[in-house]
């Protein structure tokens, strides 16, 4: 940093603002604000950055600035931002910030057809020209290619999901199958009025000649905690309220439907329908129909899906209250024998089965050497609760399993030869309450970082390698050993959980206990009690654990009441109704898993999910990648409003700091010769322009007299230190 110019220091609220340095210290500086003059602060050393020149200017790859760091990166997207140029690139990643309302001309077919065939830089940043990169590198490599688009919850992923497909010349029925997808999986959130709840993977297969041959959708993590419990202001999955709004007289005579104040799956979060005056408006201009009839895949399922979702609203209004008696079982409340009816009669299910199953369990005993005797166990109150609602997610994740069957029913394909996926799944997340779910969407994050280290770096130095460079290879942190805490085999989180559950009496003490066992001094892993590592309740060590991400700590509480019982699940699974029998096809519930009743279902979740995410990170390593790194401008989901801290962290969290680390030690701006010399014989001499390429830059670049330390010449291109392309180009044009 030089004497006398401006730097950005730290902002609580801004992020970072400008300053000049007064007074150097040991580890701080001190620095006064340009805005606030006479006053000064003290500022870590690390967390002041050098500005450029003109911190109003901003450019379409933030790589061409000359100083590459996260303030003049933060500050390049607000000016740009503040333009409604809401896309950027770090180099080949592309950064969307969320407008929060529709830009003029923005997207629609001549916005596509203006990026097809450019390569990425030749036009201002877009959706699209990602979107076209990978067709064209599917096309001229023959590989399939993968754009994943991360970001937290409201940032735009799925917004840009569809973005990304609608610039694919495909067919219509893949981008028609999102209502449906979004009816079952979305919901309103205080962060998001549409919010996915689920994480997908839609592929694009395409036959030899680059055609669309047909898609398939991969779903991973549906949020099943929402079925039962929302937070205030929060709702339930869309369909709920739309069936309850927009079914006919007819079909809600015949499912007993009411409003939703009368369910108690919706009546504790926000009840409100979506009013087209409000927020809410945009998503409805976003879906091509209203609600309930927004399903434009054929619907000849429609009526059995709305009976099961029905089946799980009347599942919620079963009450329980005790017997009394000496056993310390309880019974159904009187009032809840007509909703038990509704309900057994929409799933298919007797009576009093389903009565018998909601308040025992049955239990294999081996005491005294008798070994397999059932028994049945009377349940509690709570334990009744937590039965039903075990319930109702199994039965709701089942159908939504279904939804997405039948969605990719929709568009099969025989034979492909590649694809182009697109990666639409929740970001890292942190809440007052972390369970189960957010620390399964934590631990997909660290592996999606992981691949996305491995992409972004090593491609960076094998480029280097390739061209002959020479340049010293870079480090980076790897989080391979949050990873082996969450997989390893026998000591990593998963399996200790499965080993819990496979214990007679599983507990979730016993399990938060065994996690810091087999840990003790895992520089990841901390107890809660002790730590000030985050925000979290005062949690002891027998209740949870901490996990030091890459993008921050996260305190985990091991509770877990999903277990379904086994009695229920076989229940569900012989169910007269055929479509629910058929939801619960191919479950736990084998001859193997029936033999050890008792047990709880949920056993596998996670190591399933283990699999799930390791396939599918095989596949992304398979193919070529893009990034498009989504930002969600502020937390009041409004139009033109920056708030430049929230965004900060969003940036660092995604790994686009570490990139800027990387490039400034590098060479981020690279330019074929074959492009300079088209971009700039017109300003040279015919002597020079009979040169071949690379000779008509090297001479061009001697007669400028550029300082050798500022580029490098590869084998198929000049590449240049931070900013100094930008500075030649200045010259060339200026001359
Ligand atoms: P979640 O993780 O909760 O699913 P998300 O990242 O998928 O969040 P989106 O649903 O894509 O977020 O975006 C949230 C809302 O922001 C959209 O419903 C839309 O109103 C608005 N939005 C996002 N991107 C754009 C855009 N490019 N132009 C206009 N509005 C947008
Ligand atoms: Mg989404």
């Amino acid at each position: 940093m030089e004497d006398g110019k401006p730097v950005w220091a730290p902002h609580p609220t801004d992020g970072f603002q400008l300053g000049m340095i007064v007074d150097i210290g040991a580890d701080a500086l001190t620095i006064e604000p340009l805005s606030q003059r006479g006053k000064t602060f003290l500022a870590p050393m690390s967390q002041v950055f050098p500005a450029e020149d003109d911190v109003n200017k901003h450019v379409d790859d933030n790589c061409s600035l000359m100083y590459l760091n996260e303030a003049t990166l933060l500050n390049n997207v607000r000016v740009r931002y503040n333009k409604d140029h809401i896309y950027t690139y770090v180099a080949n990643i592309l950064i969307a910030v969320n407008p929060y309302y529709d830009i003029p001309k923005l997207y629609g077919p001549e916005a596509i057809k203006s990026y097809q065939g450019k390569s990425l830089g030749t036009l201002p940043p877009h959706v699209y020209a990602i979107a076209d990169k990978a067709y064209r590198d599917m096309k001229v490599l023959k590989m399939s290619q993968s754009i994943i688009v991360s970001g937290e919850s409201g940032a735009g992923k799925t917004e840009n999901t569809k973005f990304v497909l609608s610039g694919q010349d495909i067919d219509e029925r893949i981008v028609e199958a999102n209502p449906l997808l979004e009816a079952f999986g979305n919901a309103k959130t205080v962060r998001n009025n549409n919010s996915s709840r689920f994480g997908k993977f839609v592929e694009i297969h395409f036959n030899d000649k680059n055609a669309v041959v047909g898609g398939f959708v991969s779903h991973y993590l549906l949020e099943k905690s929402r079925i039962c419990m929302q937070s205030n202001d929060e709702r339930n999955y869309h369909i709920f309220y739309r069936l309850c709004a927009g079914a006919s007289e007819d079909i809600k005579k015949k499912l007993h439907l009411d409003s939703p104040d009368s369910f108690r799956y919706l009546n504790r979060g926000c009840t409100r329908y979506f009013a087209s005056k409000d927020s809410d408006k945009q998503i409805m201009q976003n879906r091509k129909s209203p609600e309930v009839t927004s399903r434009s895949v054929p619907d000849v399922r429609g009526h059995e899906e709305d009976r099961v979702v029905a089946g799980v609203l009347h599942l919620g209004n079963i009450d329980f209250e005790e017997t009394g008696s000496s056993s310390g079982g309880c019974v159904l409340k009187n009032q809840s024998g007509q909703t038990l009816e509704y309900c057994a009669d929409l799933l298919g299910l007797d009576q009093d089965d389903l009565r018998v199953s909601l308040t025992t369990r049955v239990m294999l005993t081996t005491a005294g050497g008798a070994k397999g005797t059932v028994i049945k166990v009377p349940l509690k109150v709570e334990q009744a609760n937590n039965a039903r609602d075990a319930l109702a997610k199994a039965v709701y994740s089942r159908l939504f399993d279904h939804v997405v069957k039948r969605v990719n029913q929709c568009f099969p394909f025989e034979t492909s030869s590649n694809f182009i996926g697109v990666l639409d799944i929740a970001g890292f997340e942190y809440f007052e309450h972390n369970s189960f779910e957010q620390f399964c969407i934590n631990y997909c994050n660290e592996k999606l970082q992981q691949f996305f280290n491995e992409r972004i770096l090593k491609e960076e130095q094998e480029l280097y390698q390739r061209e002959g460079l020479g340049v010293n290879e870079v480090h980076y942190v790897d989080n391979q050993d949050c990873i082996d805490l969450v997989e390893a085999k026998l000591v990593g989180v998963l399996d200790i959980l499965d080993e819990e559950n496979r214990l007679p009496q599983p507990s979730d003490q016993h399990f938060a206990l065994a996690v810091h066992s087999k840990h003790k001094d895992h520089f990841r892993l901390t107890v809660p009690r002790k730590s000030k590592l985050t925000i979290h309740r005062n949690l002891r060590d027998d209740e949870g654990f901490i996990i030091r991400h890459f993008a921050g700590a996260v305190c985990y509480e091991t509770k877990n009441n999903d277990a379904l019982h086994m009695s229920l699940e076989s229940l569900v699974c012989e169910s007269k109704d055929k479509f629910v029998r058929e939801l619960f096809e191919n479950s736990n519930t084998t001859k193997d898993s029936k033999q050890k009743a008792g047990k709880l279902s949920f056993i596998s979740v996670g190591n399933k999910f283990k699999t799930q995410l390791n396939l599918l990170l095989e596949k992304l390593r398979s193919t070529g990648s893009s990034f498009i790194r989504c930002v969600k401008p502020n937390l009041k989901m409004v139009s033109h409003q920056f708030e430049g801290a929230l965004i900060l962290s969003q940036l660092q969290c995604s790994g686009m700091v570490s990139v800027l680390d990387l490039m400034q030690g590098g060479f981020p701006s690279r330019a074929p010769f074959h492009e300079l010399y088209n971009m700039y014989k017109q300003y040279m001499p015919d002597k020079l322009t009979r040169l071949n390429p690379r000779l008509f830059c090297k001479a061009l670049f001697k007669a400028l007299g550029l300082n050798d330390n500022d580029f490098k010449f590869g084998l198929t291109r000049v590449f240049f230190r931070p900013g100094k392309f930008a500075e030649f180009d200045q010259i060339m044009k200026s001359d």
